[in-house]
């Protein structure tokens, strides 16, 4: 499981919006997006129109980094969706929506993908009442999100649950209670269901090219 070590501000600024990997500070004046302008590097004022293959460049790259996976994982879940029947990119980000650091992430147990990910292979959070330390595992509607039931598993979720728990719970999911941290899926999310600003079907049409 690879994931990025470097500077995460940046990647928000390269995509120009909010991918929230930072938790709590995103949503200070202190996020980079705000306080800067333009992409990062030297030669940030590009000239002349984005072409169409950047555009939808631009959409694939910000939903990985939002999630929080590398192009080849994000190619095996393209290739999940396409063999769906329906819309391939409502699939596929319903598929992403589904992993189970998003969904720590989306009940408020973790203030971000990357923390929620820390929780994960740290072996705090139990499914259906058994460990699970896959970030990617996929939930399924009745699944059951819980803390383990110990003090230094418990610290951090409540501490970001009495915070607040970062942005509404999304309707797909529901949280049952917050001491001790727990929640269940109640339905498969739709791509209506994803927290980012995303065309998924310009993804599509740059991954089937
Ligand atoms: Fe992105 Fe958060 Fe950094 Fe703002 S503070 S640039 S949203 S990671």
């Amino acid at each position: 499981m690879g994931r990025h070590v470097g500077p995460v501000c940046r990647l928000c600024r390269r995509e120009g919006t909010k991918l929230f990997l930072k938790g709590t500070r995103c949503d200070t004046p202190k996020c980079a997006v705000d306080r800067r302008e333009g992409v990062p590097g030297m030669h940030q004022f590009r000239r002349g129109k984005a072409s169409e293959y950047a555009i939808r460049l631009r959409e694939k790259q910000k939903v990985k980094r939002y999630y929080g996976i590398f192009e080849r994982q994000f190619r095996k879940y393209y290739d999940e969706a396409s063999r769906r029947t329906g819309n391939t990119g409502d699939a596929l980000m319903s598929l992403l929506e589904r992993r189970l650091d998003n969904v720590v992430t989306r009940l408020g147990f973790a203030m971000s993908r990357p923390q929620a990910r820390q929780l994960i292979t740290h072996g705090h959070i139990t499914v259906n009442g058994r460990k699970l330390d896959i970030p990617s595992y996929l939930v399924r509607p009745g699944d059951q999100i819980a803390v383990k039931d110990r003090e230094h598993s418990r610290r951090m979720p409540t501490e970001n649950l009495a915070t607040g728990g970062g942005p509404p719970v999304p309707e797909w999911l529901d949280r049952l209670s917050t001491e001790p941290p727990e929640g269940r899926v109640s339905r498969l999310p739709t791509a209506g269901d994803v927290g980012l600003p995303v065309r998924p079907q310009l993804i599509i049409e740059l991954l089937s090219r």
